[in-house]
């Protein structure tokens, strides 16, 4: 981390299979760290109970846990047939946490994007982040989580506030409760046989320590942009690398 005062972090959705992973490796690195999720998990934090769609709540629990920077993992799960909840939570709740961002003066705030904003339905092959959406999202998940993207960047700037999103794929390891659970339950029912597409189809998986690395990194790079002292020839030269 660059120089000056070390941030105290709210992780929002802190309870959940990547905000404790998050969590864990803020600790490690000797962090202030408490968490705002809907549900309570785990006692070795400080703790705020609340929901991002009332604004009040997440400006509440940042005063209260002194937050100077924000990393918001909450969502509700991929593949629900809710979209009104999708809308509620993620666009709604998501702009709820950029206005409590601003009203408290809050600094950075890092969001848990998806890889699924760029994706519907047809194969995507050797792009980057500069693809656009696309113009029929894949399903209300995915395009509320575009839109969350999409708000969370354009605060970028305003009102004191520094913003990144983070687009990972599937994540695997300990504690997921979604994705290898799924998995076991069909190999129980001993449906073993898969086939994706033509059976040359790919897709990425990253390990949760690691996507919780990205978001630490993340959180330190608005903090160099925020000194001045991002230099981003060394980060081009660090991803080659
Ligand atoms: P998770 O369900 O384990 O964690 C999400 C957490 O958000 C939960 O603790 C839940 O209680 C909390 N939450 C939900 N609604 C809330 C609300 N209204 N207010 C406050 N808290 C709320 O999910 P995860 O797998 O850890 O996913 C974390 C993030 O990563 C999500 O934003 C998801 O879209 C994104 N993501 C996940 C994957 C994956 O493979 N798991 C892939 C790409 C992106």
């Amino acid at each position: 981390m660059a120089s000056g005062a070390r941030d105290s972090y709210l992780v929002i959705g802190g309870s959940g299979f990547l905000g404790r992973h998050i969590v864990e490796a803020l600790q490690a690195r000797g962090d202030v760290v408490s968490v705002f999720d809907i549900v309570q998990r785990y006692h070795d934090v400080p703790f705020f109970g609340g929901d991002i769609s009332e604004e009040d709540q997440v400006a509440d629990a940042l005063q209260k846990s002194n937050a100077t920077a924000i990393i918001h993992t909450a969502s509700p799960p991929a593949g629900l047939s809710d979209p009104a909840l999708y809308w509620k939570v993620n666009v709604d709740g998501t702009k709820a946490v950029i206005a409590a961002a601003q009203r408290v003066g809050v600094k950075k705030l890092v969001y848990t994007s998806s890889a699924g904003v760029v994706f519907n339905g047809e194969d995507i092959i050797d792009v980057d982040e500069r693809v656009g959406f696309p113009e029929k999202a894949m399903d209300a998940y995915n395009e509320s989580k575009a839109k969350a993207e999409r708000a969370v960047l354009e605060a970028n700037g305003q009102n004191g506030l520094l913003t990144v999103a983070l687009r990972p794929a599937g994540i695997f390891g300990p504690g997921d409760r979604q994705v290898m659970a799924g998995m076991v339950e069909v190999y129980k029912r001993n449906q073993t046989h898969f086939q994706i597409g033509d059976n040359s189809n790919l897709f990425d998986w990253t390990y949760v320590g690691n996507v919780a690395h990205a978001h630490l990194l993340a959180a330190d790079r608005l903090t160099e942009t925020l000194n001045g002292t991002l230099n981003l020839e060394k980060v081009q030269e660090e991803i080659k690398t």
